[in-house]
């Protein structure tokens, strides 16, 4: 896709993020739009950067590595993706954000290595609201635990929580499946006296209904740089 093109359709899926945040009684600049770049090479992302855009996700961290180095050093990059542990050393070093802690085992390696690092990653529970098995997440009932742990946690910063709602999900369970993240973050919120502002929900397929729930940052790819 050429440069104009993919700037072109930037602008028009941001007037719909904003749109929409404004239909659900939203403030302006509440939902980010985060460019998930893990389809497109760092050209078409240094074509974002130039219009202003300092937020990406990337779900792998040999990706994510590549990109870095190739590109500005005030991108906040956002891992997205399945955290291994032979990767965490590399993803805290290169991530500002980590949206996919799902199990205590992970988020205290995150915290002891991000301790030897000198970072401070912000970090994202991740919850399978939907329970579907293959994918990643906490079940709802094993979250409050694993909040408290997070809200425990020196070296990282506990900001909030992400879901995915299953691909074959019809609106009103996308609604469904999204408002439950909105309660379980204000329980989570309740319970470890601190504030969680970040909701991580809705991509390219959900983010109206995501929106529409509460979510503070969108994560998209398709609509931005996938060719039609
Ligand atoms: C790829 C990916 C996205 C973006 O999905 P699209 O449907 O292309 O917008 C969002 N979140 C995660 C975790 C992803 O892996």
């Amino acid at each position: 896709m050429n440069a104009e093109k993919l700037a072109a359709r930037y602008r028009r899926i941001l007037a719909s993020v904003k749109r929409r945040a404004a239909d659900a009684g939203r403030a302006e600049g509440d939902v980010l739009l985060l460019p998930v770049s893990k389809t497109v090479d760092v050209d078409a992302v240094r074509v974002l950067y130039d219009l202003g855009v300092r937020d990406f996700g990337e779900n792998r961290e040999p990706e994510l590595a590549r990109k870095r180095s190739a590109l500005p050093d005030d991108i906040r990059w956002h891992f997205i993706g399945r955290l291994q542990s032979n990767k965490i050393r590399k993803v805290v070093r290169l991530a500002a954000v980590i949206h996919s802690v799902d199990s205590e085992d992970l988020l205290l390696r995150i915290d002891r290595i991000a301790g030897e690092e000198g970072r401070t990653p912000e970090v994202l529970l991740e919850v399978s609201v939907a329970g579907e098995e293959q994918k990643g997440g906490v079940a709802p009932a094993e979250l409050p635990a694993l909040a408290e742990r997070a809200a425990r946690c020196s070296n990282l910063r506990f900001a909030g929580l992400m879901t995915m709602a299953p691909l074959d999900a019809e609106e009103e369970r996308q609604r469904g499946i999204f408002a439950e993240l909105a309660a379980l973050r204000d329980a989570a919120e309740a319970r470890t006296g601190m504030k969680l502002p970040v909701l991580s929900m809705g991509m390219t397929r959900d983010y109206p209904a995501a929106i529409a729930c509460g979510a503070t940052l969108v994560r998209i790819g398709t609509a931005i740089f996938a060719e039609d």
